[in-house]
């Protein structure tokens, strides 16, 4: 039996994250916001308006561009005029680029299972402007135009992904960078990253492309991977049975987890493509492409890289300190203010602080526990001024008070009591009041012996030094 494997190509339009939208000044982002609000004469086509570029749009498609590596920023690019009719898009065309895009070429690069990696051609990244929203109630259909002229960039990967966990894959890595690089919000679930598929299959090792389809309205990751999961296996089995596969569009159908056909799909000659004549051609001076590529910063995987080279982290700790930019700037800061090894600060954050991150709904930039105030109580541990358990304690009241560490430990006598003689005062109390329990650890059931440990510590009100209070403790049940 002849053996398959897929071809997959993802096609994605980016949200960017610009306070108004591309060609007008209405706020671009209507998440909430009821219908038809944030509407003016450009953005809805009303005759006599003309389009304004947004500068911010392009500063950010910039960026995107070369965080993938892009072979060329264009110093001159146009604008075209996409004609379609559709109810949503009220000019009859939506203005995109065509012939002579910001950039040409790139490439995205991820880590798969183990030491390999997948890179992924980018064969097309250009500037856009969103077309309204249909809304379907029972038999009447309502028009939302609020994101009419919303600032989108269109990204279209080579057919170089070979299955759904790679699709998946890729776009978890995208939406991780384009965070990183604070361009977009990236959510799916709300439209501000959207992704359609294109599938074929060929015999293993052929290079032939196949006629594909086109995966369309999958709105979170994990029906990327079904519906492309789907899509390999209907192929195979349409191939098998002697029929060939036709370009169709394919609607996912989220609750029954099918494909519907759509449509047959369109070519680009329906578009009709010419020149936008009421936009100049956008020039990126050389100058002003250098100011904004000065704000490029590292990359995830590079730094994820760096972390383990300058760092000596785990590639697990390096990985989980990278997913987020705010959180590896604040690792990176913690560290400095902290003399000992690395692997310290990273435990605490992977454990402690990104519990507290969570809970509270914020990114790691917005504590009120600063990296310095994290070091500060990591020094207390190591110094055995305060417990672990004091520390942990602490994380929570800094970041309740904004306080220093060390300032709260003072004022609350939060030391640990090492003082080996007031340790022993409170340990010959407790085993005082449970003669029983002594009785059991001398007849060698010796596992008490940590339930012991807990009482001293709470006696203390947990400030007594773990390790001493075990040390004392064994001492005196031997007696
Ligand atoms: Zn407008």
């Amino acid at each position: 039996m002849t053996e398959f494997e897929a071809v997959i190509g993802l096609e994605t339009h980016i949200q960017l994250n610009t306070r108004s939208k591309i060609f007008c000044g209405c706020k671009a982002d209507s998440w909430g916001d009821p219908p038809n609000t944030n509407i003016c004469p450009v953005c809805t086509g009303l005759p006599g308006v003309l389009p304004v570029l947004n500068q911010a749009v392009v500063e950010k498609a910039i960026l995107l561009a070369a965080a993938m590596q892009a072979d060329s920023i264009q110093e001159r690019s146009f604008f075209a005029r996409k004609n379609y009719f559709y109810p949503d898009l009220p000019k009859g065309y939506q203005i995109s680029q065509y012939d002579e895009p910001l950039a040409r070429g790139g490439w995205i690069e991820f880590p798969l299972e183990g030491d390999s990696s997948r890179r992924v051609t980018i064969t097309k990244l250009h500037i856009e402007e969103d077309a309204g929203k249909t809304v379907h109630e029972r038999d009447r259909r309502l028009i939302d135009f609020n994101r009419c002229g919303v600032p989108l960039v269109e990204m279209v990967t080579g057919p170089d992904l070979r299955s759904a966990d790679e699709a998946a894959q890729y776009l978890i890595r995208l939406r991780q960078l384009l965070r990183w690089l604070g361009i977009s919000e990236a959510d799916m679930e709300r439209g501000q990253l959207r992704v359609d598929g294109n599938v074929s299959i060929r015999p293993k090792g052929s290079n032939v492309l196949n006629p594909k389809t086109e995966i369309k309205n999958v709105n979170s990751i994990e029906n990327l991977r079904d519906a492309i999961e789907a899509e390999i296996k209907r192929q195979i089995r349409e191939v098998t049975a002697g029929r060939t596969i036709e370009a169709w569009t394919l609607d996912w159908d989220e609750e029954t987890a099918t494909l519907r056909k759509m449509r047959s799909k369109e070519t680009e000659a329906d578009y009709r493509y010419f020149r936008e004549p009421d936009l100049l051609p956008l020039r990126v001076e050389p100058a002003w492409k250098d100011r904004i590529l000065a704000g490029l910063p590292e990359l995830p995987l590079a730094r994820r890289r760096r972390f383990v080279d300058q760092y000596g982290l785990p590639l697990y700790d390096a990985e989980i300190l990278t997913e987020e930019r705010s959180l590896a700037d604040y690792f990176e800061q913690a560290q400095s203010a902290y003399p000992g090894e690395a692997k310290d600060i990273s435990n605490w954050l992977m454990n402690d602080v990104l519990r507290l991150i969570r809970s509270l709904g914020v990114n790691a930039g917005e504590l009120k526990l600063t990296p310095g105030h994290l070091a500060e109580i990591v020094i207390l541990i190591g110094e055995k001024t305060i417990n672990a358990t004091t520390g942990k304690d602490l994380l929570e009241r800094v970041q309740e008070s904004g306080e220093s560490p060390a300032a709260i430990v003072e004022r609350e006598n939060l030391a640990q009591v090492s003082d080996e003689g007031e340790l022993q005062c409170i340990a010959q109390a407790v085993l005082a009041e449970n003669p029983d329990q002594v009785a059991t650890y001398r007849s060698g059931k010796e596992t008490v012996l940590g339930w012991f440990v807990g009482q001293v510590m709470r006696k203390s009100q947990g400030k007594a030094n773990p390790q001493l209070v075990r040390e004392v403790l064994e001492s005196l049940l031997r007696e």
